[in-house]
């Protein structure tokens, strides 16, 4: 066992991550429960989506640490450990700020509040979907912390499923309701990765 960390620690470290966030959603889920409802674009298919993340971020994580998956787990690389609690620390920093600087603009699916207004600050001058960045990036995380070919790239999967299917939606709800503001927004600003895409 000579170098070779033990996996417990990328999954300690996933969990602690996971864990945060959610910590840092609990005030924001407080004041999105408050807030009216003004429209809502949240389907069946919407909810399906919402529930495969948590397959991928709790139920296969939790089925890997129970160890009924071991048949499809593999020995962590080294430095694996490192570069994963570099990716759930970068998704933690984008998450924070998304939702502060969203506010109580913020929604966990499709829906406008009432008095929704278009936020173009802080870290969404530079991109629209610095929620989704972070998503990603815990996603890329669990693939490093956790040393198991399901448990591990299960949120990349069920996330892209999610992206996908969001992306447009979510910007044609924003256009419908903002119009040129919004297409002007759009023009000058990246999806997920800051100058880049
Ligand atoms: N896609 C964004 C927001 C995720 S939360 C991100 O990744 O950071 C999803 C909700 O946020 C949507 O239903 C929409 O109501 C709201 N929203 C998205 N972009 C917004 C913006 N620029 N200003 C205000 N609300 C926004």
């Amino acid at each position: 066992m000579a170098g070779q960390m033990s996996p417990w620690i990328g999954n300690i470290i996933f969990v602690l991550g996971f864990g945060a966030s959610i910590v840092i959603r609990i005030p924001h889920d407080k004041v999105s429960q408050k807030t009216k409802i003004e429209e809502s674009r949240k389907d069946l298919l919407e909810k399906l989506l919402l529930s495969l993340m948590m397959v991928g971020l709790v139920i296969l994580p939790g089925l890997s640490f129970a160890g009924l998956l071991s048949f499809a787990s593999y020995r962590a690389a080294p430095g694996a450990v490192a570069v994963g609690t570099a990716l759930m620390a970068a998704s933690l920093w984008f998450f924070r700020r998304s939702h502060a600087d969203l506010g109580r603009n913020w929604s966990v699916s499709l829906e406008l509040r009432e008095g929704h207004s278009l936020v173009t600050g802080g870290i969404y001058r530079y991109i629209r979907h610095p929620m989704y960045t972070s998503i990603y990036l815990m996603a890329l995380g669990q693939a490093f912390l956790i040393s198991n070919w399901l448990a591990g790239p299960a949120t990349i999967v069920t996330f892209t499923l999610m992206f996908l299917s969001r992306l447009g939606r979510e910007e044609g709800m924003m256009l419908d309701r903002f119009g040129p503001t919004y297409e002007g927004y759009r023009r000058t600003t990246k999806r997920l990765v800051p100058w880049v895409w």
